[in-house]
């Protein structure tokens, strides 16, 4: 750059004296050696000053990109976005341009790390706040034990059965943070299988009469079209994901309420959802009740949820089956959980067929 601003100045100095010297030769009488002499004096002048003035202008600039730079070692990435402006000349405009680029998206990376680790610092909280309940309630019945009420089998036998609780509930916590952490490692495979998908319903439905009857509630079924349907999926992850959205309705839902499981079949694939008619969730929860470890105030606060990781590892699996989990809920009228399967062929093919028969899997 340095030797082109020479270049161009030496080159426009010559044109500049030449253009006067002829303008001179025409105009008036001089002499050879006067002319020459005028031709040294407009050349220097007129070169020295376009020298000065690109040195000049390249040198602002440089040192503007310079000042970018040391914000940049100085990682004020926001700063060099603001008050990036564009250069005079082409070349370095094209240098702040990628400066700029640069800065952004350090400055994204910067953004992303702070959040990670937010929810490091919080999901290290909540473990610590989730694991301290129970072991400290444990421990209060244990401690009471040994100071005495050990001796009244009464009170021994009911504290025995609530500490024995408060473990249930600790194991149940690390049984899901288990499960949780496997599937966001990738640890656990879906094994898809094709399986009939009324069947998963039925044994979810088996499974949880008990505890909707202690509340009242229906289980309802829906299918369209009204016989069997063969989806590819893990007929294990795929229950475990039906049961939990159904004991979330029973447990969440009102008394007396009503929940139905609806499958509705299309070319490939099958839309399943999960309805109640409870209280519904709060816009403000809905797009984070799939967080690991969100409650929703309330549910917190009545002590009747679990710790918040059942619908972060329905997600999981719903994504590992190349589908998206949706929700939608209106306060005092209930709420509805989605996603879909893709279809099977109905029909097993011989070899298929002869390998169920081997390995005896159930709704084939
Ligand atoms: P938990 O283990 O607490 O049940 P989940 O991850 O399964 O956690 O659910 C997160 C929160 O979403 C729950 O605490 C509850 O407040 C809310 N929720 C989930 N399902 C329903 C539902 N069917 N109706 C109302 N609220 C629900």
């Amino acid at each position: 750059m340095l030797l082109n601003s020479r270049a161009v100045a030496a080159v426009l100095g010559l044109v500049t004296g030449g253009i006067t010297m002829l303008f001179l030769g025409m105009v008036t009488k001089m002499q050879p050696a006067a002319l020459f002499f005028s031709f040294v004096v407009v050349y220097s002048v007129a070169a020295l000053s376009i020298y000065i003035t690109l040195e000049f202008l390249i040198f602002r600039e440089l040192n503007r990109l310079y000042s970018m730079v040391e914000r940049m070692k100085k990682k004020d990435y926001k700063e060099i976005k603001r008050t990036f402006k564009k250069y005079s000349f082409r070349p370095i405009n094209r240098l702040g341009d990628q400066m700029v680029k640069f800065a952004s998206r350090k400055e994204e990376e910067i953004d992303e790390l702070k959040s990670l680790e937010t929810y490091r610092r919080e999901f290290l909280a909540d473990v610590g706040h989730e694991l301290k309940t129970p072991v400290f309630a444990a421990q209060g019945f244990i401690d009471t034990l040994i100071d005495g009420a050990v001796d009244d089998p009464e009170v021994r036998d009911k504290f025995l059965k609530k500490a024995s609780k408060s473990l249930d509930g600790l194991k149940e916590l690390l049984e899901e943070l288990d499960t949780l952490s496997q599937l966001e490692l990738g640890a656990i495979n879906m094994r898809p299988i094709r399986v009939e998908v009324r069947s998963l319903v039925n044994d979810v439905f088996e499974q949880l009469e008990d505890r909707a009857a202690k509340r009242n509630t229906i289980l309802k079924f829906e299918s369209r079209p009204d016989r069997p349907i063969f989806v590819l999926a893990d007929p294990m992850r795929i229950r475990q994901v039906l049961n939990n959205l159904v004991e979330n309705a029973i447990k969440y839902g009102n008394d007396n309420g009503r929940i139905t499981i609806s499958l509705d079949a299309e070319k490939e694939f099958v839309n399943l959802s999960v309805r109640d008619d409870g209280p519904g969730i709060a816009g403000e929860h809905l797009k984070r009740i799939f967080e690991r470890f969100y409650r929703v105030e309330k549910s917190r606060n009545k002590n009747m949820g679990g710790v918040g990781l059942g619908l972060a590892i329905v997600k999981h699996i719903v994504e590992a089956h190349e589908s998206k989990i949706t929700v939608n809920s209106k306060l005092g009228k209930g709420t509805s959980f989605s996603f879909r399967l893709r279809k099977a062929k109905a029909e097993p093919s011989i070899t298929e067929a002869k390998e169920n028969e081997v390995s005896g899997r159930p709704g084939l």
